[in-house]
């Protein structure tokens, strides 16, 4: 699992320069981070959050209810 304390501190890497509140993250599905501001989701692999932008473009267009498990 992914501890509740990094949960709280994690931020979109793309989104945090625009400020404190920027970039905030909403958990999901154990497996996801779903970025507020852009909508960039990045997935959550051997319990280990992937916060690279090009990782959460790949899945930017996709709609929350149709992400699956990260590859
Ligand atoms: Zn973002």
């Amino acid at each position: 699992m992914v501890s509740p304390e990094l949960i709280e501190i994690l931020r979109c890497p793309a989104c945090v320069r625009n400020g404190a509140n920027a970039g905030l993250l909403d958990f999901i599905k154990e497996t996801w981070f779903v970025c507020h501001d852009c909508g960039r989701k990045y997935p959550v692999k051997n319990d280990i959050p992937v916060m690279l932008i090009e990782e959460g473009d790949k899945y930017q267009a996709t709609p929350v209810e149709q992400l699956g498990t990260p590859a």
